[in-house]
């Protein structure tokens, strides 16, 4: 039985409440204590929301991916780091589903409306260059022996589950999953980020993890594939959650605007505001149509690679930029923790970074266009 509009719009308007009365009123409280406070993500499990992409025989509600990034850029309007901590487990289930074996999905996915999931490449040594990375895995008789080192792994510590790029004794590359439970499984540094406080982001290590075979996700040599899937499917739900950032820039410059006088007028009747409010919209409007276009063709199975990139690289810096406007028609308190918009820049430039840096994004948007 497939989704209705009508189930899509309830989905919207649970978050959209959700967001009102957990998130937008701790926005600045998480920001300020850098981390959730205790109880909120039981509230998001309990909520169903780790299950919204879930395939209904593992116990999800089966919606598509356009409403899994409505839902986190409507999250992103409130809080933006709980729309990137379920956006890290939604880009991971998207690989079972798509190159997960029948005994490894029957094993994991029953449990993942309960606890996070997550995907480790970056090493050490950097996560531009993933053919350099050290962890490798070892056959041994039907199973498989992890030894490595990942860092800045969103959710690292919060997730129970991580996916494992590695390399294998024949220096091939290939996907693993591993349990936060297993012998030799350990966490490591948290990241002392400067925005999305909320999200722990951190540091996996394995040291000789014994896997069985099934624990393999697609095949061995298809690790790099599986990884740039997990980008292109992070990168439409970073789009979302930068478009809602966007959103919650704009409302706070327009709210603003509106109250704030200089010499009698209000500051949206000046044109150097109007300026700067228009570029908000305008960024916001153009990000949204390219998440959108991802989620589209993905759901449509057409190529979506190119544009969930271009979400993310347009959508970052529109984002930085957008902040830097709030911040400015908000004049000294825009500079000042009373007001979000400063860690809004701060949040929105880790998107810059995370799931392949601009510099990364735009090199595989230009292979695409010069391929055409
Ligand atoms: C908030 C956040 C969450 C993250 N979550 C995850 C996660 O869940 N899983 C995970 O595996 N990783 C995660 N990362 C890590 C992220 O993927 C890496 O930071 C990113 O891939 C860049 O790797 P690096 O930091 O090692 O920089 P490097 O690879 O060392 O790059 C440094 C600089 O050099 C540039 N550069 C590198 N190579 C080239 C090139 N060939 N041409 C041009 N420029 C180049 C880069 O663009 C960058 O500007 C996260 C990072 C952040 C900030």
């Amino acid at each position: 039985m497939s989704i209705t509009n009508d189930q899509t719009k309830m989905l919207i308007q649970m978050i959209k409440e959700f967001t009102a009365n957990e998130l937008a009123p701790i926005d600045m409280q998480i920001d300020r204590a850098g981390d959730y406070p205790d109880g909120l993500f039981q509230k998001v499990v309990n909520t169903g929301l780790l299950g919204i992409t879930l395939p209904r025989e593992y116990g999800g509600a089966a919606f598509d991916y356009q409403a899994a990034a409505e839902s986190l850029e409507k999250m992103a309007t409130g809080n933006a780091s709980m729309a990137v901590t379920l956006e890290g487990h939604f880009k991971t289930i998207e690989q079972f589903i798509k190159y997960g074996n029948k005994s490894l999905n029957d094993e994991y996915l029953p449990s993942a409306a309960k606890r996070i999931f997550a995907f480790s490449m970056t090493e050490p040594s950097g996560g531009s260059n993933p053919k350099g990375i050290a962890t490798r895995a070892i056959k041994q008789g039907d199973n498989w022996v992890i030894t490595g080192d990942k860092i800045m792994i969103t959710n690292g510590g919060l997730a129970e589950v991580y996916c494992v790029l590695a390399k294998t004794e024949d220096d091939q590359m290939a996907v693993f999953v591993v349990d936060k439970d297993m012998p030799g499984f350990k966490f490591g540094k948290r990241e002392d980020f400067i925005g999305l406080k909320g999200v722990p982001v951190g540091e996996v290590v394995l040291n000789h993890v014994v896997v069985p075979d099934n624990h393999l996700l697609g095949r061995i040599g298809q690790g790099l594939e599986i990884g740039d899937n997990a980008h292109a499917d992070a990168r439409v739900l970073m789009g979302a959650v930068l478009a809602g950032i966007m959103e919650h820039e704009l409302q706070t410059a327009v709210n603003y605007s509106k109250e704030r006088k200089a010499m009698d007028t209000p500051l949206y009747q000046l044109q150097v505001t109007q300026e700067k409010i228009a570029d908000i919209a305008i960024a916001k409007e153009n990000t949204t149509a390219l998440y959108q276009k991802g989620a589209d063709n993905k759901v449509a199975n057409k190529p979506y690679a190119e544009v969930a990139a271009m979400a993310k690289s347009y959508g970052s810096r529109s984002a930085v930029a957008s902040g830097d406007k709030a911040l400015q028609i908000l004049g000294g308190y825009g500079y000042s923790h009373e007001y979000p918009v400063e860690h809004l820049i701060r949040d929105a430039r880790a998107m810059e970074l995370a799931e392949g840096t601009i510099e990364k994004m735009n090199l595989e948007i230009t292979n695409a266009e010069i391929a055409k």
